[in-house]
């Protein structure tokens, strides 16, 4: 990939020094949609404030139904909001619809193409509804981006899911929008392709495209984001940055194994409160308990509680420590709003 054949997407830094501080804003965005036919009323978005700083690569996950599809689709104007305010690069969506529009770019979830255009074709006819100019079309620059550039002539039905998805991409970037956002992108997508999208996903936000993305795979907001929101009933739960979402749980798991077989808890391990449990050893020196330690890091560490295995006598066979990771704060997050919500 020639960085030289991108000049402009390269130039987005220094040709937005008056680029608001934040790509997408939302403040008391609500959302509920009519009931029709026997559906009941849903309300899909509750008064959700959003901020999502230019130029960051902002992960919204959330479980299915928590309302991110509803979220990003009023942004793009493709879902009318039932109150609050949306700004998209500081345009507001009601009375800067155009430029708000102009401003953003959309990768649906479904994979909708039109299976007799090629790629190639697919980009100018979206760069013709966009109103690009023909001098200003970019579509060889975005097929090198997204990876079809030997794919440009070849029937979309004939592509793969991952080449579809990466299309679909180009195609939300024809009219070189500073913000991006894309709904599940690798939802049904293998691993190794999914791999391949991060790369370009990344790829272009280090070029200055501010991405959002949702995903309901936490691994996925692990590895990508650098900002997360978690929403959960159409509310936010948390929003952070990766890293102080992940430090937020003071909270990490020991587990040893150890030749004894322990019965109740050495007087040494009592302040550890450890879960006792048998293992079904078989042969010489094969561990019969294995002793499960919740602590806080900030409280204690793995060498503290060591000691205190040793102190009680016991022969440590195996060690290992748990981490945090987003799984168990989504997992706490998203218990705690079912459990306030009733
Ligand atoms: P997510 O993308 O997080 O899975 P959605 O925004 O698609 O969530 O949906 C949020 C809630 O709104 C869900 O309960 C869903 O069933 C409901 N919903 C979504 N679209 C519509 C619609 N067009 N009409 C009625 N209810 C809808
Ligand atoms: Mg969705």
């Amino acid at each position: 990939m020639s960085t030289a054949a991108a000049p402009r997407m390269d130039d987005r830094a220094e040709a937005d020094q008056d680029a608001p501080d934040y790509a997408l804003e939302a403040q008391g965005l609500s959302k509920v949609y009519r009931s029709s036919g026997g559906q009941e009323a849903k309300r899909a978005l509750d008064s959700v404030d959003l901020k999502i700083p230019r130029g960051s690569l902002f992960g919204l996950l959330g479980p299915n139904g928590a309302g991110k599809s509803t979220f990003i689709n009023i942004l793009a104007g493709l879902v009318i909001k039932t109150s609050g305010v949306a700004k998209v690069w500081d345009y507001d969506i009601d009375r800067q619809t155009r430029l708000a529009r102009a401003s953003i770019g959309v990768v649906p979830q479904e994979l909708n193409i039109d299976p007799f255009f090629t790629p190639e074709e697919l980009l100018e006819v979206q760069a013709g509804l966009y109103g690009v100019p023909k001098a200003e079309r970019r579509t060889d620059e975005i097929l090198e981006l997204v990876g079809l550039a030997d794919k440009r002539k070849a029937y979309a039905r004939t592509l793969s899911g991952g080449m579809r998805r990466r299309l679909l991409i180009g195609k939300a970037m024809v009219h070189n929008p500073p913000v991006l956002v894309l709904d599940e992108p690798t939802a049904g997508v293998d691993i190794e392709l999914r791999r391949q999208l991060w790369e370009n996903v990344v790829e272009l936000n280090r070029r200055g495209t501010t991405v959002l993305l949702t995903t309901h795979y936490l691994e996925e907001a692990e590895e990508l984001c650098d900002r997360i929101a978690i929403i959960n009933h159409g509310q936010v739960v948390a929003h952070d940055e990766k890293r102080s979402l992940l430090g937020r749980l003071d909270a990490k798991t020991l587990r040893v194994s150890v030749k004894e077989r322990v019965e109740t808890t050495p007087e040494q391990l009592t302040r550890f409160d450890p879960q006792i449990v048998p293992l079904d050893a078989a042969g010489e020196g094969a561990p019969k308990t294995e002793l499960v330690i919740a602590y806080r890091p900030s409280e204690t560490d793995a060498g503290t509680i060591v000691g205190a295995l040793y102190e009680a006598g016991l022969s440590l066979v195996d060690l290992s420590t748990e981490e945090t990771d987003l799984e168990d704060i989504f997992l706490q997050l998203t218990r705690d709003a079912d459990a306030s919500a009733g």
